[in-house]
């Protein structure tokens, strides 16, 4: 599933795309929206809350969409080769005079009111890359489970908005916490927070998810996504793990056991 930043820098593209710009024609491919044509509205703004998408319209309608770990948007000058994935995979185009947006995979695609927006996405809690993140709201949220692990809390969208597996192991391990301590049992929860939204944060524009201050490929993490090979910053071998509430919500944990102990 892709990190808060991740869709926040998708919508940003999106929105200097279409923002302000007429749909000259819409084609929704999933059978609840098949009839439904869009163009002639004016894509008003794209905004990221969380990491779901809103697409907001003249007239009052939001075009709603979560990428989930396949869905993505792709955008296209009218006439170039569409590199998203077969056709069948299309779930939805968009165009304007000078663009073709293409959403691909999307598990999640519908329609509300902009005033209903909540009925999708107010379930969210604060949002990390929000300007106005409520930290007190956000730490409220996270006390409320003390015996959930600090690593499952950070990723429950409910609590928290926007954090996924890259900055929650990234988070951990720069926080000296283990993976696998209780939210009660995590000093200063308030310093993992601040953390997390530091490093999403300064990312907001560089897809590399960058922690570790060097911006190339295979140097940019601390932990994830190296599993057996040392820490960079004791030469202990780095542990992954897959952890989740149930066996089909699993998800992977990486961490040094010298510089994040249990
Ligand atoms: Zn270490």
């Amino acid at each position: 599933m892709p990190e808060g930043d991740t869709v926040w820098r998708a919508c940003k593209r999106l929105d200097q795309a279409l923002g302000g710009q007429e749909l000259t024609r819409t084609d929704f491919r999933v059978p609840s929206l098949a009839t439904t044509d869009l163009s002639g509205r004016t894509m008003l703004e794209v905004v990221a809350k969380g990491k779901h998408l809103l697409m907001r319209l003249s007239d009052g309608v939001t075009i709603h969409s979560h990428l989930r770990m396949e869905g993505s948007w792709h955008l296209y000058r009218p006439g170039e080769p569409r590199k998203g994935g077969p056709d069948y995979q299309v779930r939805v185009v968009l165009e304007t005079a000078n663009w073709v947006a293409v959403g691909y995979r999307l598990p999640v695609l519908e329609l509300v009111a902009t005033a209903a927006e909540d009925t999708v996405v107010g379930h969210l809690g604060p949002d990390l890359l929000s300007p106005d993140f409520d930290r007190s709201v956000a730490l409220a949220n996270l006390a409320a489970e003390p015996d959930r692990t600090i690593s499952e809390a950070l990723l429950d969208q409910r609590r928290i908005a926007g954090m996924g597996t890259v900055y929650r192991a990234e988070t951990l391990f720069l926080g000296g916490v283990s993976p696998f301590r209780s939210v009660s049992e995590v000093r200063d929860v308030g310093k993992v927070l601040s953390l997390a939204r530091r490093l999403m944060l300064a990312n907001l524009n560089n897809p590399l998810q960058v922690t570790t201050g060097i911006a190339r490929r295979g140097k940019q993490h601390w932990v994830y996504g190296r599993a057996g090979m040392p820490c960079r910053r004791c030469g202990t071998i780095i542990q992954s793990a897959m952890q989740g509430p149930s066996p089909d919500r699993e998800r992977i944990v990486y961490w040094c056991p010298t510089c994040q102990p249990a």
